[in-house]
């Protein structure tokens, strides 16, 4: 797994939709990968908000524009 594959977890992640082996490799990489560990806290942080702010699932706008910010800075850490 690499970077643009954990990118593309993201998604799965947010929802909870992650399966579990998917989710083990994503974090073996994570581990390994300051970038994504960076990203990974980044969204956990905005899930936990939304929680405490009652909403239970992140406005798809503001989901879209998170996703494309982590993803140009994980191709960007790529360069
Ligand atoms: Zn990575």
């Amino acid at each position: 797994m690499n970077c643009e594959d954990i990118v593309k977890c993201l998604s799965d992640y947010i929802d909870g939709d992650l399966p579990i082996e998917i989710l083990e490799q994503a974090e073996k990489h994570m581990a390994a990968c300051p970038n994504c560990t960076t990203a990974l806290h980044t969204l956990q942080e905005t899930i936990e908000a939304y929680r405490i702010s009652g909403k239970a699932r992140i406005a798809p706008e503001h989901r879209a524009s998170l996703l494309s910010a982590i993803h140009e800075a994980v191709q960007h850490h790529q360069d």
